[in-house]
């Protein structure tokens, strides 16, 4: 096994509530694949009665990969928080009224919805966004906090303008029979509250939780797990102050230490040698989180080479930039280098310079695949087959043409028919593939995501479950993988992941650390950590860039440095501007 000693003892740990507390890098995501394999195998604990739960679809799907080229056996319980609430929902939502066939409306769905609600108390969505009332909403549920909670809460116009759409929009999803991403969470742990039964099926069934990123769980998920763990206690946690990045999610890392209040009997291994990047990178990673000190800074060491310095390019402006990236990155092999920024807008010069000179990229969390209009389109028929009650698919099917949604209601679904049959059959009547022209280059697009919606169905035959899954894809999760490209994602994104080359762009005072974050201690710090997880995703090669004028939403600005830069010791750098 290719563990150190510390990983060995948290591998083979006994039972009860364990912590791996490390830094980035230190194998801890390794430690609990291991961990996985470990109690299978040698423990011969049915793989059934293990539940894993990690940040991203993606990460999931590689540990069941991982764990499988282990041991051969497959994790069926391994996911995210959010598609492990589904998945119990959907199974014994009924203990608490749910309706058999809920469907999962996604951020789009959730805002139509919000406006709805706006619109049917009358409130003026000038004077109030859409945006601001529904983060407000989230951050309740988050903290399972419900609408009538909320309403006694609440003070001051806002407040109170607030509590109101949270009551309609409750009521409006109801009617719909649509939960939102929050009410997963906050119903999956209702349900284990409040059902005796449900709760003790789940508690006795799960004898083992194992949890990666644990630094970044919210209220409901901290308390979800702990619901779950109550009968056998065993959880295996992992996590790392300095990459708790989601606070603004309601992610709160002080969550590590609460672990120690509520397990009394939690045992705490830490990990401190780092196997992924040069000391170099390490080190300067190190110089610059450890200006926090609202939490613990875990100590690092490696066992790698110096490696190459940090290298620095300041161009004049953001044009310059993606074209010193493109540049750079063609030296090298696509597949290992990644691009980072601090907000999604900054992809845009980047793609623009990679496809001027056909630099093949995968932009992870863009437009999201399910987002996309045709996919939407294609979704929004099939979830109305499954729940005639969902307006907001419904509306979409209206806009799609009269003539369509009369043939489309006419149609009675045989109940034998797989996903992808059914599909096929809605394509065929409502004529819909023929709004698009091959000939164009966009529409051709259009119906390759389409077929790519096919082979999605190819793989759930059952309705349903196909439904859940495609809800619930998300940031990091890239359909297309395992392409000879460059990867371009923001910081938050990259969390987890790996790669040879990283270049962080944008490195300016109020775009990172973000202007939003000047003024405020806490928010600073996050900026800040945020900074240690991209230096932390590097191997070998880190590169920072910055301009000295950049157009962002349509200004044309000249920012300062950023502090991070100013962070790390001069003899880590190397300013590669004039060769
Ligand atoms: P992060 O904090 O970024 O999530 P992590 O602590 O989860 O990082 P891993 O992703 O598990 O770290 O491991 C980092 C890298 O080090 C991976 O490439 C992994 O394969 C490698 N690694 C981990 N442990 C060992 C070991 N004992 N021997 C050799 N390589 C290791
Ligand atoms: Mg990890």
């Amino acid at each position: 096994m290719n563990l150190n000693q510390q990983q060995k003892k948290a591998v083979e740990f006994k039972d009860g509530p364990l912590l791996i507390l490390a830094g980035a890098g230190s194998g801890k995501t390794r430690a609990l694949t291991y961990r996985a394999a470990y109690l299978i195998k040698e423990k011969g604990i049915d793989p059934q009665r293990l539940l894993l739960v990690t940040f991203t679809n993606k990460a999931a799907k590689e540990m069941k990969e991982r764990v499988n080229k282990l041991i051969g056996a497959n994790l069926p319980w391994a996911g995210t928080f959010h598609g492990f609430c589904a998945r119990i929902l959907r199974i014994d939502g009924q203990a608490i009224n749910l309706p058999k066939n809920f469907v999962i409306f996604d951020e789009d769905d959730s805002l139509a919805t919000i406006k709805q609600a706006m619109d049917n108390l009358k409130i003026d969505n000038k004077l109030y966004r859409k945006n601001n009332i529904k983060a407000c909403i989230s951050a309740a549920k988050n903290e399972l906090i419900n609408s009538l909670e909320y309403s006694q809460l609440a003070r001051g116009v806002f407040g109170e303008t607030v509590a109101k759409v949270f009551r309609e929009y409750q009521r409006l999803l109801k009617e719909y029979q649509a939960l939102d991403f929050d009410d997963l969470l906050m119903l999956g742990v209702k349900l284990l509250k409040e059902s005796g039964p449900v709760a003790k099926k789940y508690q006795e069934k799960f004898q083992y939780v194992l949890v990666d990123e644990y630094q970044d769980t919210n209220k409901a998920q901290y308390e979800l797990t702990k619901a779950l763990v109550k009968k056998w206690r065993n959880l295996t946690a992992v996590g790392d102050f300095s990459q708790s990045i989601y606070s603004w999610r309601g992610a709160d890392f002080r969550n590590l230490n609460n672990l120690q209040v509520d397990f009394p009997d939690l045992k705490i291994i830490n990990l401190e040698q780092n196997y992924r990047s040069t000391k170099n990178i390490l080190d300067a990673a190190n110089q610059v989180i450890s200006k926090n000190k609202s939490h613990p800074i875990l100590k690092l060491w490696a066992n790698s080479q110096e490696g190459p310095k940090i290298r620095i390019f300041e161009a004049g402006d953001e044009k310059e930039e993606a074209a010193f990236i493109a540049k750079e990155v063609k030296k090298l092999k696509y597949k290992d280098c990644a691009v980072l920024y601090r907000t999604n807008a900054q992809s845009r010069t980047i793609e623009e310079a990679f496809l001027k000179i056909g630099i093949p990229y995968v932009l992870v969390g863009g437009v999201k695949f399910y987002s996309r209009k045709e996919i939407k389109d294609c979704l929004a028929y099939l979830r109305f087959l499954v729940n005639p009650k969902d307006k907001v698919s419904f509306d979409r099917i209206v806009k799609l043409g009269k003539k369509q949604l009369d043939k489309f209601l006419e149609w009675k679904r045989p109940t034998y028919l797989t996903t992808r049959k059914i599909l096929e059959k809605i394509l065929e009547i409502t004529a819909y593939l023929k709004r698009f022209d091959e000939k164009d280059e966009e529409d051709l697009e259009r119906l390759e995501n389409i077929k790519e919606l096919m082979s999605v169905a190819e793989e759930y035959s059952d309705l349903n479950e196909f439904l859940q899954n495609t809800a619930l894809v998300e940031e990091g999760d890239s359909i297309k993988e395992n392409k000879n490209a460059v990867t371009l994602m923001t910081l938050h994104a990259s969390k987890g992941l790996e790669f040879k080359n990283v270049f962080m762009i944008g490195m300016e005072e109020g775009l990172f650390p973000h202007a939003r974050s000047m003024m405020n201690r806490d928010e600073m710090e996050e900026e800040r950590r945020l900074c240690y997880v991209g230096m932390t995703r590097t191997k070998e090669n880190l590169f920072f860039s910055y301009a000295r004028k950049r157009l962002y939403f349509g200004f044309l600005g000249s920012n300062a440095v950023s502090r991070f830069l100013g962070d790390i010791e001069e003899n880590l750098l190397e300013s590669i501007n004039d060769y």
